[in-house]
């Protein structure tokens, strides 16, 4: 899973400095494709439930799960989240960025940067003796003052020979603990935070997700490992 982990690194800084003003998110589609199965891995969301692509590429107002189209071209004051995964002999690794493209106002670096502050907030309590429900609540504390809306209906899970396994990690605090954490264990801890209303809009049969209110979303994801003092990032 380290290995896996390193290589969806190297793939998400690579989608970093590709994603630029008149790019289209096929392209960095085939970018991602290119360079994990140049790694000997393969992308882990391709076909998965019959997802169509490698990476899920979603632009402002979409939260998650966005397909990659050559028709979506990036464009000044646009917010891309990346999200990815790897798999390297048999075992999976995840981890979701969002990225200014061009010049995006305040309002949206700001909602980036406390996205990612959540992450890392709900990282700090992920360690031996402590609960899911911590992260959960260190992810939302850190959000709340700010007023944006956390997406309720989608959140972070348990990761290893499957890419997505329990325990589902809720970004807000719905007072039960959950499962106690312990070494070994791998988690994925994911916020997805809307600039506006925390509704959401989606249809059945698509992958799709956006806000509700077509405000931008913000999704930061990371997967570590539990450790006997501790944790360690893999992503
Ligand atoms: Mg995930
Ligand atoms: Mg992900």
């Amino acid at each position: 899973m380290k290995i896996a982990g390193n290589i969806l690194k190297s793939t998400r800084d690579l989608l970093v400095s590709s994603a630029k003003i008149g790019v289209s998110t096929k392209d960095l589609d085939e970018i991602a494709r290119n360079y994990i199965l140049s790694q000997n891995a393969t992308p882990s969301f391709l076909n998965y439930d019959g997802f169509p692509a490698s990476i899920c590429t979603s632009i402002n107002e979409v939260i998650i799960h966005g397909i990659p189209n050559s028709k979506d071209i990036l464009k000044s004051g646009d917010i891309l989240s990346i999200d990815i995964g790897v798999c390297y002999k048999g075992y999976h690794a995840d981890s979701a960025i969002t990225v200014p493209i061009g010049k995006v106002s305040d309002e949206l670096l700001k909602l980036l940067e406390v996205t990612e502050k959540s992450l890392l907030e709900g990282i700090k309590q992920a360690k031996p003796g402590n609960y899911i429900g911590d992260i959960s609540k260190a992810v939302e504390d850190t959000i709340k003052p700010y007023g944006y809306g956390i997406i309720e209906e989608y959140g972070g899970h348990g990761i290893g020979k499957n890419l997505h396994e329990d325990p589902h990690i809720s970004n807000f605090y719905y007072g039960l603990r959950g499962a106690l954490l312990k070494p070994g264990m791998v988690i994925c801890i994911e916020p997805m935070v809307a600039l506006g209303k925390k509704e959401i809009f989606e249809k059945r049969n698509e992958w799709i997700v956006k806000t509700k209110d077509k405000k931008p979303c913000a999704h930061f994801e990371h997967m570590i490992a539990i450790t006997k003092d501790g944790n360690e990032i893999l992503t």
